[in-house]
Formats: structure tokens, sequence, C-alpha cells
């Protein structure tokens, strides 16, 4: 147990007793201490599996952590968010403590918020409402109530994105909705078990009886009502160990705080204090990269910067790419991305598709890639794609292999003897898995890419559990496998690309890593004006540069589409970091590789819709008209549109051309419809679709707001658990 881990590792591990605080950079092995710590706690006995309680930042996280403890001989040790597991305390206590069921989750919340303002005849346009929004989730996890909202702003010195008695205002509307509807929102969640624990000590002790011993990873983003519930958890008690890093503190625009990190020595003088400092993850090529960006950090985390020191062999250097415009820059990844996967004996690098990862600042940018990898023929994974059980697919697959459970050995499909996976091959085979993957992308595909992530989940799990011991794994252990997977959300990782902004990759890593859309706007964010907002941009990359273990990629657009004006700027946070836009070359050691504006491979000739002449031009296909050709597209409105599609293909987990092609969306920006029927005659628009977009389409078309959740309101595909529309709700 102990032999995998350092000497540092090791006294973390050990520390059994005691609060334990472990201090660290990306990829020191931090999550693995945890981890292991853990297992040799049950292995030697000293930890009763069922009283621990490990807690992670998001769901996959939490279910990649119970993996690894299964493997290690540690099975039945709680791992979740903070979220789930108060949810779960919540909905066993709450009959007993409230009476009845748990109310609902809200579901819109951004809506509520809207109708909230509105209520107070205050109009919010799309940022104030994110904006707004945050403010109100601020306030909550800092356990603020309306009444002391616009003096507690005054004290703190917060910039707000209103005025803070109007915030206040619409805030204790939002929560008298909520009551008048009988649900809850994210926060309440948190809020509520933490009310109930304080107010209940018969609960609290039961509570504190079943967990004796807390681990919490990736500290430095915890927020005052976690904290606050943390401690509830513990009582009088300290078995405690939280590890984190305060450089990578990057959800403080929710709330969140690295001084209960910092601060932990002084609350507990007994603490156990560790740091490391070897980085396993990264080559010294990428960790040169990530001190160097560390080393321009300004505040208060910075004057807590540990220098990384790599323990791996050297590797490429990172790559810095100039980019004409966005398609070119996509086109320009996908293609690089090509030649890593190409197998070493055809003079690629071998690398596998889910080894690589294009992270970007926020979840609008995640179409052009998803396009231009889909061009390629690379199957990729959106990071939010954590619905994975909530597919028809999937949902019917679960069906099927419960029916096969139940059936037993009568099952005709099933051999007696046969091996897990074999079983769970032969049922799935009848709805649509074939050993070869079909030919194309597209709905085909999506749904066999689905099948074949269960197909392989099947395997994992037979292997992980003979490697502990266990004679034989039947269907019905991986039918609750999938049940508990599917409670938790946890997706098993699909065999692709992963598409996923910074703030859904923290804690994770990859072979290969293209940080894209690194301009001035983007990273740093336009929203973020003060010093410490800057300083957390700056964090966010280095979170994603150290996300990579030996490829890295830096690259950005000097304008957003082709032929437009180049009025883009590389990010400041690449100045000095070995590959200024002024050593030019072509991606030479730590210089700056210039991509084209190569063809996109496409089936078929397009034509211009205004002249019909054939199209062979980048920009001009993406227009779909020369560029001479009179356009009577209304740009604004089909960029509109296009994020309206980005979110709705979110919220459904489909790709975005489920909900409209491009063709359709310019068309629709082209007729400008007033009505039903005038949207219904557009191609692409069916009666299905009228009835389950048409509303939403005619408010763009009439500059008004859909007022649906916004992609960049929180941490995106809210799987974090600080912020609204978590993959639990
Ligand atoms: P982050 O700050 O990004 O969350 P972390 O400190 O949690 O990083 P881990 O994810 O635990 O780091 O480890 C990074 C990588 O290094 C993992 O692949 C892990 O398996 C490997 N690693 C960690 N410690 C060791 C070790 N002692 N020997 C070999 N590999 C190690
Ligand atoms: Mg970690």
């Amino acid at each position: 147990m102990l032999d995998g881990l350092d000497p540092e590792q090791r006294e973390v591990a050990t520390a059994l007793h005691g609060p334990v605080c472990v201090l660290a950079g990306a990829g020191t092995g931090k999550t693995r201490a945890i981890t292991h710590r853990i297992a040799y706690g049950v292995r030697a006995g000293i930890l009763q599996p069922s009283s621990v309680l490990a807690v992670t930042f998001t769901n996959r996280a939490a279910g990649e952590m119970r993996g690894r403890l299964r493997q290690l001989g540690a099975a039945g040790v709680q791992a979740r968010t903070f979220h789930s597991a108060a949810l779960r305390q919540l909905q066993y206590f709450w009959p007993r403590a409230v009476g009845g069921e748990l109310p609902r989750l809200v579901e819109r919340k951004v809506q509520l918020v809207a109708e909230a303002a509105a209520r107070g005849r205050i109009r919010l346009d799309r940022n104030e409402l994110r904006d707004v929004t945050g403010e109100i989730e601020w306030a909550k996890v800092t356990q603020t109530v309306p009444e002391d909202y616009p003096a507690v702003v005054a004290k703190s010195g917060r910039e707000v994105p209103r005025d803070p008695a109007e915030i206040a205002g619409i805030y204790g509307t939002y929560e008298q909705l909520k009551r008048d509807r009988g649900v809850i929102d994210f926060e309440d969640v948190l809020l509520l078990t933490v009310g109930v624990l304080q107010d209940r000590h018969d609960i609290a002790d039961q509570v504190r009886r079943q967990y004796q011993h807390f681990v919490v990873d990736e500290y430095q983003d915890v927020s005052p009502l976690q904290q606050r519930l943390l401690e509830l958890w513990l009582g009088d008690r300290d078995s405690l160990c939280v590890v984190g890093d305060a450089g990578q503190t990057i959800y403080s625009f929710t709330g969140a705080t690295p001084d209960h990190l910092l601060g932990f020595r002084t609350r507990h003088p007994h603490a156990t204090v560790v740091k490391l400092v070897r980085d396993y993850r990264s080559t010294p090529q990428v960790v040169h990269l990530a001190n160097g960006l560390m080393g321009q950090a300004r505040g208060r985390a910075a004057e807590h910067r540990l220098e990384l020191v790599s323990q791996r062999g050297p590797g490429p250097e990172p790559v810095h790419a100039e980019f004409a415009d966005e398609p070119a820059e996509a086109e320009g990844i996908a293609r690089r991305i090509r030649e890593l996967m190409t197998p070493r004996d055809q003079g690629g690098e071998g690398v596998p598709a889910s080894e690589i990862a294009v992270l970007y600042r926020i979840n609008a940018q995640s179409e052009i890639y998803e396009q231009a990898l889909a061009d390629h023929g690379i199957p990729y994974q959106l990071r939010g794609a954590e619905r994975f059980f909530e597919r028809p697919e999937v949902r019917e697959a679960g069906v099927a292999l419960r029916g096969a459970a139940r059936a037993g050995g009568n099952d005709a499909l099933l051999e007696d003897a046969a091996a897990l996976p074999d079983q769970v091959r032969a049922v799935l085979g009848t709805k649509g898995w074939t050993p070869e993957p079909p030919a194309g992308s597209g709905a085909v595909r999506d749904r066999w890419e689905s099948l074949a992530a269960l197909v392989r989940l099947a395997e994992q799990l037979s292997a992980a559990r003979s490697a502990a011991g266990a004679e034989t794994t039947t269907l019905g252990d991986f039918v609750a496998e999938l049940d508990e997977r599917a409670n938790a959300q946890h997706a098993p990782t699909v065999e692709g690309v992963t598409l996923a902004s910074l703030h859904a990759a923290k804690g994770l890593e990859w072979d290969a890593v293209f940080l894209a859309g690194l301009t001035e706007g983007i990273m740093p964010i336009t929203y973020a004006k003060t010093d410490e907002q800057i300083e957390e941009e700056r964090r966010l990359l280095y979170v994603g540069v150290t996300r990579a273990r030996v490829h890295l990629s830096l690259s950005w657009a000097l304008s957003r589409a082709p032929g437009g004006r180049a009025g883009r700027r590389p990010s400041r946070f690449l100045q000095g970091l070995g590959g200024s836009a002024a050593t030019g070359g072509t991606g030479g050691k730590g210089g700056v590789e210039r991509g084209g504006g190569a063809k996109r491979r496409r089936r078929g000739p397009i034509r211009c819709r205004v002249c019909g002449r054939t199209l062979t031009d980048a920009g001009e296909i993406k227009m779909m008209r020369c560029e001479d050709c009179p356009s009577d597209l209304d740009e604004a409105l089909y960029e509109r549109l296009r994020e309206w599609r980005m979110e709705q293909a979110e919220q459904l987990g489909q790709p975005a051309y489920c909900v409209f092609t491009d063709k359709t969306l310019m068309a629709i920006a082209e007729a400008v419809p007033v009505d039903e029927s005038q949207l219904v005659t557009i191609a692409g628009v069916g009666r299905r679709k009228l009835d389950r977009f048409g509303a939403d389409v005619l408010a763009l078309c009439a500059g008004e707001e859909p007022g649906r959740d916004l992609p960049d309101a929180g941490p995106d595909d809210g799987l974090a658990d600080p912020v609204g529309g978590s993959a639990d709700e």
C-alpha cells in the first residue's frame, strides 16, 4: 500500500490520527496520497470503511476515488461532493426533522431570478442576470440574508453588477418565489442541512456516530457554507485530513476561499502539516512553463507559491500557436490531434483519444471544436456528458441488463459460465452494440459510443473485482454498479477527446492538453476587472497548464471569423513564457507556430447561397456565400441563435446539431420569422422542433431574451459543488 508513495506522501498516508493538512502544488500526488491514506487505514484495520467520508470537488472525481479505493481493497468508503453528501443526509432526515418529503430542486434558477427581478420592475440583460444570480449564490454560501446584503457588500468592498439594494430586493423576492412554489435551490441543500444539524442535536449525533473520519480534497476552494457543514459533521473531534493548493483557487467568484486551507495550522495547532513539491504528472518542460506562469502571480495565493520539481523524463517543448481566425485555430488543433493519435509506427505519437483534452475558458467556445473534431472524424466527449445515464440508449440498455440479471442463467442469451463482459456484450448486442464502431459520426455513432462505454465499464469492473480477489462478477453486480454510478451521475469515460472548460478540468490529467482561445477578453475574461479577479484568471490558466503530462499547446486566434479584423491580442499571461509572437518560426523550440486557414473536409460541394458558385475557401464555406456576395444574414441574430443553441444542447446532453443545424440557424437569421407560421416554413424546422423550441427562437428573433439558464453562469457543466445547476439536481 505504501510502496507507491514517496516519503512525504507516506507521512500523509500514515498520519491516521488527528488533523492533517497537505499543502502542495499541482500534480504532486495529493489526491493519490489521500486515497492511499484511506485504503491504508482500512486495510490496517484502523479505519472502519463506513465511518469515513471523503469529500471531493466533482461527482466525477468522487466516482474516480471510489474506483481507486475499490482497487486498493477499500470498498465501502463514501466518496462524495459536499452537495451530494448533504443531499443524501437531508433526504434521509427531512421526514423526521421537518415532515413530509424534501422539496424539489428548482430547475431553472436563472429564470426564477429573472422573474423575481420582473416583479420588482427591474429588467436585467443577459449578463446582468448571470451576475445577479451569481451574487445571490455568493450571498447564500457566505450565509448572508437579503436584509444584510447591502451592508456586507459595503464592508467587503465587493464590486457588484447593480445597486446592492436592488440586488437585495431581487434576492428576497427570489427566496419568496421558491417558498411559494415549494422548491429549493442548490445552495439551500447545504443551508438546510446546516440548519438541521445545528438545531437537532439528536440528528447531529446520529450523523457523527456514522462518520468519524473526514478527508477533503481541493480544500482551497471550500466555501464558508461548506466549511460550516464540515465543522458540524466533525463536532468536537479532529479526525480531519485536508489537501489543497492555494495556487489553484479558481472558485473564489462563488464565495470559496483558500483562507480555510492557509489558516488550518492556526485553527489546529497540533496538525501534521506536509508539503509536497515533486511533480509526478508533468514533464520538466510543462513544469517550467507552469512555474513561469505562477512566478508572475500576485496576491495572497502567490505568497504561498510552491515551485514544482518535475520527476519525469524530458518531453517536447510546449507549443505556442497563433492563428488567423477561430475556425483556423480549431482546424489546426484538430489536425494536430490527428497527428498525435496516429500510431507510432505510422509516424505519429500514438496518444489515445481519451488521453487528449481541449480546454477553453467558457462553454460557448466548445462548439467550434466539436465541429472541427467531427470534420476530422475524431471521437470526442463533452464534459457535461455526465448526463450519460440519462441518455435514452443508456436507459434502454439498463432495462435490458436488469431484465437479463433477473432472468439469471435462464436467459437464452447468456452462457452460464460466461464472464461478465461477454454477458454484457451479448445483452447490448440486442441494443445495437457491435464489436466495431459504425462508420461515420452522428446519432448512430453516438449511440454506439454509449453502449461501448458500458461494455468497457463491465470490463473494468470485472478486472477490478478479480484483482481484489472476488471469484466472479455477476450481471447483478454490474447492474448495482450502474445504479450506484447513475445515482452519483458518474459517467464512464468515453473513448474520445475531452472537450471541457478549464473549471471542469480541475484535478484531472491528460497526456496532451490544448489550451485554446487564449486571447485578451477570454483569458482573462472581460468581466474580470479587479486585480483579484485577474489573478484568479491566471490561476485558472495555471490549472489548465498543469493538466498536461507531456504535450501542451497554447493557442489563440487574431480574429473571430475568417476575414475579420485581426484585432485580438494574445493573453497577457503568455508574455515571458518562452513563446512570444515576435519569435516567429514554425513551432520550433519555444517558438510560435503560425497556423494557416486550411480547407475543411466536407462531403459534397458547398455552394454560395446567393450566387450558387461552388465554394472552396474555408471562410466562405463557413458563411455559405462568397465573400463579395451581399449578405442578407442578421449576423448578430445568428450569433445569438448559436449561443442559445449551445445552451439547449448542453441541457439536453445532445450535440448542437440535434437542436438545429448551422444551415437552419442561418436560414432563420436570414428570414427573421415573426410567428410560427413563418418559422415552420424554414427547412429543418419540423413540427416537433417548433413545439419544443419555437417560442425561444421567435423570442430571439424579436430581440428578446428566451430566459434560459446561461452556459457561463457558473462553473460550466455544473458539476462543481459551489454553484447551481449541479449534476445532482
Ligand atoms: P492536482 O493538484 O492537479 O489535483 P494532485 O496533487 O492531486 O494534483 P495526483 O492527481 O494525485 O496529484 O497525482 C498526479 C499524478 O502523479 C497521478 O497520475 C499520480 O498517479 C502520479 N503520482 C503521484 N504520486 C506518485 C508517486 N509517488 N509515484 C508515481 N506516480 C505518482
Ligand atoms: Mg488532486
